[in-house]
């Protein structure tokens, strides 16, 4: 077994050999990235407007003025959310807009480790990692699946778990019934478009554990919502929602 440090040092000497080979162009402003491995460049990278402050305490819904640390909004007062928490990396706009559309529509896969910094940076702020047990991504359908070669959430969350040293889970939570696509929809009918749209399939994988979930986008949070009351009811103890961007 080879030492972690190792393992990071080959991966640091891989990802330099790679840069020499093939300079990767930052699709915020077209010039060859400064980042060590990465497509997004250090300017570029610094404009994307982070969610660190000024949230929701529960949905992680970004909030005016300087609300307390355990302040809930007012949708999720009146529709508490199954999740035990929920924070997103930044919010969906500027270059995190079309890194998310490429991402999702154009098969840009070698914009994971992009993302996934976005998602790393919110982790241990949102939520107590060490307890995390499971990482699970938000499934699609299996039609739908199949159209786009890839499901995007699930991408991020190989990412994730491997950098958390964690067991990934893609088969215990699945999505038991095709849905319209929710972007014409306004919240509440989102709510009911998605209902009972999941299911845990392998109880034995979810009972007593701290789950994270992952999704490329949230908007009203329905789908994480919907996904979280199902992995409850397959006995998850926690579930923390985590996506790269919030509209
Ligand atoms: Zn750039
Ligand atoms: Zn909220």
């Amino acid at each position: 077994m080879i030492s972690a440090e190792l393992r990071d040092a080959r991966k640091g000497f891989t990802a330099l050999i790679k840069d020499a080979l093939y300079p990767r162009i930052c699709p915020g402003c077209g010039r060859a990235s400064d980042r060590a491995g990465r497509c997004i460049c250090w300017d570029c990278f610094g404009r994307i407007e982070v969610l660190d402050g000024g949230l929701c305490a529960l949905c992680g819904n970004p909030l005016t003025g300087n609300p307390r640390s355990d302040f809930i909004c007012a949708l999720c007062r009146q529709n508490k959310p199954s999740f035990d928490r929920a924070r997103s990396g930044a919010l969906f706009s500027g270059i995190m807009r079309s890194v998310l559309h490429d991402f999702k529509y154009n098969n840009a896969l070698w914009l994971t480790a992009d993302i996934s910094d976005i998602i790393e940076g919110v982790l241990s702020v949102g939520f107590d990692v060490n307890s995390i047990d499971l990482v699970v991504p938000v499934p699609l359908f299996r039609t739908r699946e199949r159209e786009r070669s890839y499901n995007q959430a699930q991408v991020l969350a190989v990412e994730l778990a491997e950098r958390l040293d964690r067991r990934l889970d893609t088969r215990s939570l699945k999505r038991v019934r095709a849905t319209e696509t929710q972007t014409r929809f306004n919240a509440a009918q989102r709510r009911v478009n998605i209902k009972d749209a999941f299911a845990v399939v392998r109880t034995q994988w979810i009972r007593g554990r701290t789950i994270l979930l992952v999704d490329d986008v949230m908007t009203t949070g329905a789908t994480l919502s919907e996904c979280s009351a199902a992995l409850k009811r397959g006995g998850a103890r926690t579930v923390y929602a985590v996506s790269a961007a919030r509209r």
